[in-house]
């Protein structure tokens, strides 16, 4: 299982960490958040070092579909409501800058990563939610957004009639894997080198030592559980992506596709192939549909199409729908933390990149108020913190009363078999580890025990 992206970028190698070491700047995890949030503090002329405990962008980052956009789905008439118009509109103007900032870059440092603007559209094929992509429009467009309804039969790309989509102009879409390729050769990165506890300013690695001012803990899930609590505040939640080419597969869309029905597809073009997105579903769900309905899917749709390509990946999905992007808590001053991206990673990333590297250069930054990790948005995330919790519970206890499960190193709940990838994955914070145990996905930092 290897992303298109994998297959067609070579990664430079990084060695690991030298014995002991101290740094102004400690930037734990190489994956999208880590090199931009490092980038962004050097171009500020500040002393940065990146320790990845595998190969950079070796995580979620090389399994993502790379739309860089503002449309997160049906966010901000939602937002709005139960949040208020400001965050709202921080957000929005949030990810905007962050697009502008990609392109910026892109163009500073000439990089060739296949950047290319191109809108973005919400689409439904259900008649009745043309109401709430309509709802969507107005509030994205108050807001700020270049949003536009357009009536479903103008829109002839998709494989299938649709009844209407929101399209937001502006967007972009590119290589992740290159662009990230021609960013860390001007960082300095250590790879090989797995974080094992951190004490205030102390970071100890399977390396050895590293004494830090600032720590910043972009490891896509914070494996510390206190101070934070982060998880008691998100769920992880996977999704599956085929590369489709051949007969009736097209080649080159104009727009990036995000469906708002339930099972719905997401579509984007890349070097000539289609990439087919959906079959999401809570990380260590049992039975859980991954590979095989979204093949069947494809199939119904693009009966002589070939898959080139597959792969999944999983984001940390915050109960109030907004990142956590800042002090990782009010206990530890020089910790900042960038987590729960929602599977819209690649824009909140470089929301965390500016936003971070303006708390540490001691600049304001306008945008950190709406997506500091200090919030408390009952309204916004009661429903889906009562599903976690009866979740974790669930997980907990097995883990504790069943007899001959695995259990997760992490916090002890009882995993479940994923028949569709072969792997053992923990239905309450999302650790995944193969057959034999071997650790895939944090937040658990250890691999399982020999079965006996
Ligand atoms: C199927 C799918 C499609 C997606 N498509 C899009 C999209 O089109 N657009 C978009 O914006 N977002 C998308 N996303 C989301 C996006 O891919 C993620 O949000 C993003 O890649 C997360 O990046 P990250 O840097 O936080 O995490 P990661 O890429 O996972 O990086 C974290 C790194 O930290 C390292 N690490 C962990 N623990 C330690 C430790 N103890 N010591 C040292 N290193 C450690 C890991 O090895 C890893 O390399 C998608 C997500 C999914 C699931």
């Amino acid at each position: 299982m290897e992303s298109l992206w994998s297959k067609t970028t070579r990664l430079p190698d990084f060695e690991a960490s030298p014995e002991d070491m101290r740094v102004q700047n400690l930037v734990i995890g190489g994956g999208i958040a880590g090199i931009l949030i490092a980038y962004l503090l050097q171009e500020k002329g500040q002393k940065v070092v990146v320790l990845e405990a595998d190969k950079i962008a070796f995580g979620q980052t090389k399994n993502t579909t790379a739309k860089i956009t503002s449309q997160h789905g049906l966010i901000y008439h939602k937002m709005v409501q139960n949040t208020g118009r400001e965050r709202a509109l921080g957000y929005a103007a949030a990810n905007e800058a962050a697009i502008k900032k990609y392109e910026e870059i892109i163009t500073k440092e000439g990089i060739s990563c296949d950047f290319e603007k191109v809108p973005s559209f919400l689409y439904t094929t259900d008649p009745a939610k043309i109401l709430k992509l309509r709802q969507e429009e107005k509030t994205a467009k108050d807001l700020g957004l270049k949003a536009e309804y357009v009536d479903g039969n103008k829109m002839t790309e998709l494989p299938f009639p649709i009844s209407g989509a929101v399209r937001l102009d502006e967007q972009a879409q590119f290589h992740p894997l290159e662009f990230i390729q021609a960013i860390a050769a001007k960082l300095t990165i250590y790879e090989n080198t797995n974080v094992l506890e951190v004490d205030d300013y102390i970071v100890t690695t399977d390396k050895g030592m590293v004494v830090a001012d600032n720590i910043i803990f972009a490891t896509h899930y914070p494996f510390p559980i206190v101070p934070g609590f982060y998880f008691l505040r998100q769920h992880q939640s996977r999704s599956y992506v085929l590369a489709l080419e051949g007969k009736g597969v097209p080649q080159k869309l104009s727009g990036m596709y995000y469906g708002i029905d339930k099972n719905s597809i997401s579509f984007r073009s890349a070097d000539g192939m289609l990439l087919f997105g959906g079959s999401s579903h809570r990380t260590g769900k049992k039975n859980a549909p991954g590979f095989c309905a979204l093949r069947k899917r494809a199939k119904e749709i693009y009966p002589e199409a070939d898959e080139t390509a597959c792969w999944a990946a999983q984001d940390c999905m915050p109960h109030d729908h907004i990142p956590f992007i800042g002090r990782f808590s009010r206990l530890k001053e020089h910790w900042y933390i960038a987590t729960g991206f929602q599977k819209w990673g690649m824009t909140t990333a470089m929301v965390s990149a500016m936003i971070i590297s303006d708390m540490i250069t001691g600049k304001e930054n306008r945008y950190a108020w709406v997506f500091s990790p200090q919030r408390l948005l009952i309204k916004a995330g009661i429903k889906d913190f009562g599903i976690d919790v009866c979740e974790s519970i669930l997980g907990l206890t097995k883990g504790v009363f069943a007899k001959k499960v695995r259990k997760c190193p992490h916090m002890g709940c009882a995993l479940t078999w994923n028949a569709d990838e072969g792997t053992w994955d923990c239905p309450c914070h999302g650790s995944r580890f193969e057959e034999k145990g071997t650790l895939i996905d944090n937040p658990a930092q250890k691999k399982l025990p020999t079965e006996r």
